[in-house]
C-alpha cells in the first residue's frame, strides 16, 4: 500500500526550500501519496477560516504515515498536533559534516553526532503567567530557602520534568545509539542538564538518564553539566556520538551543533513519537531572506531523507544522500549560506542531475 505523506510548506521563507525538495522527491517515483497544502495565509483564505484550515490539517495529519513540515512562524498551524497530539517525544537533530559544508572550524572532519531533544516536556509546556498568581502557593527556594517573594510585577515560567517522558526519550537515544555502533559508530551516549542548579528536575532528568543507560551495557554512559557540554560541543564535537538532553537545552545547543558543520541551512530533524514522526529542518523560517529564494534545502531534503528512512525507502535515502555529498564535494551549485551563489531551486536541479547519475 503507498504510503500518505502530508507536506505543510511552511511560512515566510520555508516553502522557498520544501517545494523544490518536494519536486525532488517526486522525481523518484517512490509509492508515496502525497497531499500538499498551500502556506499558512493562503491556507486560511483556501479554507474559509483558520479554524476550517486547521481542522483539515488535523485530519490529513491524522490519516497520513508521516508529515514533511516547513518551519513556521505561527501562521501555518499543524505543529502543536504534530508534537502533542501525536506524542512525538523524540527530536532527533543529526550534525554531520560533509566534505563542501562550510565549516567555521579549522578541521570539521569526523563530525557526526546526534542530539536528541526531550520533545514535549521542560519548559516548553507553554505554562507561564504572572508573579502574583503564586503568591498562595508555598513556593521555596532550595538555594535561599526562603519563601518565594510574590510582590514585584513579574512572570514565572513553569518547567517539567516527568521520570517517564525522560526515561522514553532516554531509551529511545540509547536504541539510536545501537543502530550508529552497529553501523560503526561510537555507541556512547552522553547526556547533559544543569543538574547542580536545577537540583530536582534537571536532576530528575539525570538520575533517570543513568538508570536507563545501565539497561545497555554496550553503549558507554558519560555526563555533563550543560554550560560545560556546551565548550566541549565546540571544542571536540568528534568525540560525541548520541547525546541526549531536555528541550530547551536541545533547542539551543543543536542551533550550535549545525554551527559545528556549516550553519541551519545544513541541518535536518525528525521528532518520532510511538506511532507516528514527523520531519522538519531545525532551521526557522528564515524571514529576513523571504523570496529572495536563496534559502538553502538542504536542511529540509536531509530531513526528508530521514523521512523516507522511517518510511522504509533505503535506496532512495541512499541515493538522495550520496547526490547531496555529490553536489558539495563539487561545490559548483552551492547557495549564498555556503559560499556559492545558486538559487535554492538551483540546488535543487544540481541534486536531480547527481540522482539521475546514481541508480
Ligand atoms: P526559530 O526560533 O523559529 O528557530 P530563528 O530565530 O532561529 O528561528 P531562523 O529562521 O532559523 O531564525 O534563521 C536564523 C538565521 O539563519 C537567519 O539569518 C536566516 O536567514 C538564516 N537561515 C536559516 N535557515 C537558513 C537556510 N536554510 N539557508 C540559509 N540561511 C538560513
Amino acid at each position: 500500500m503507498a504510503k500518505r505523506v502530508v507536506v505543510i510548506p511552511g511560512d515566510d521563507a520555508a516553502p522557498e526550500a520544501m517545494l523544490p525538495v518536494v519536486e525532488i522527491l517526486k522525481s523518484l517515483n517512490l509509492d508515496i501519496q502525497w497531499t500538499e497544502f498551500p502556506s499558512g495565509g493562503e491556507g486560511v483564505k483556501q479554507y474559509g477560516s483558520r479554524s476550517a484550515f486547521d481542522q483539515a490539517l488535523r485530519a490529513a495529519i491524522d490519516q497520513s504515515d508521516s508529515t514533511l513540515f516547513g518551519s513556521t512562524n505561527g501562521t501555518t498551524g499543524g505543529i502543536n498536533h504534530l508534537r502533542w497530539g501525536k506524542q512525538t517525544f523524540a527530536n532527533v537533530r543529526p550534525a554531520r559534516w560533509r566534505p563542501g559544508f562550510r565549516s567555521p572550524l579549522k578541521n570539521p572532519e569526523g563530525i557526526d553526532f546526534v542530539i536528541v531533544r526531550e520533545n514535549l516536556e521542560d519548559l516548553y509546556m507553554g505554562i507561564e503567567g504572572d508573579l502574583q498568581q503564586l503568591a498562595s502557593l508555598p513556593v521555596t527556594s532550595w538555594l535561599t530557602r526562603k519563601p518565594l517573594d510574590t510582590t514585584p510585577t513579574g512572570k514565572f515560567a513553569i518547567k517539567v520534568i516527568t521520570e517517564e517522558g525522560t526515561r522514553r526519550v532516554v531509551r529511545f537515544a540509547c536504541e539510536l545509539a545501537r543502530k550508529r555502533k552497529a553501523r560503526g559508530g561510537k555507541g556512547k551516549l552522553t547526556c547533559t542538564s544543569k543538574y547542580n542548579m536545577l537540583r530536582e528536575s534537571d536532576g530528575l532528568f539525570r538520575r533517570i538518564a543513568e538508570e536507563t543507560a545501565k539497561e545497555y551495557p554496550d553503549i558507554r554512559y558519560e555526563q555533563y553539566i550543560v554550560d560545560d557540554f556546551a565548550r566541549r560541543l565546540v571544542a571536540s564535537p568528534y568525540d560525541l556520538d548520541v547525546v541526549v538532553m531536555p528541550n530547551l537545552y536541545g533547542d539551543i545547543l543543536s542551533d550550535a551543533a549545525a554551527g559545528t558543520i556549516g550553519g541551519l541551512g545544513l541541518a535536518p530533524s525528525g521528532c518520532y513519537g510511538a506511532n507516528y514522526a514527523y520531519f522538519e529542518s531545525i532551521h526557522g523560517t528564515a524571514p529576513d531572506i523571504v523570496g529572495k529564494h536563496i534559502i538553502n534545502p538542504t536542511a529540509t531534503l536531509l530531513s526528508a531523507t530521514m523521512m523516507l528512512d522511517y518510511l522504509n525507502f533505503p535506496d532512495a535515502v541512499a541515493r538522495i544522500d550520496h547526490a547531496v555529498s555529490q553536489v558539495y564535494a563539487d561545490g559548483r551549485a552551492l547557495t549564498v549560506d555556503q559560499g556559492g551563489s545558486a538559487s535554492s531551486s538551483a540546488f535543487c536541479t544540481a541534486v536531480r542531475e547527481k540522482l539521475a547519475n546514481v541508480r
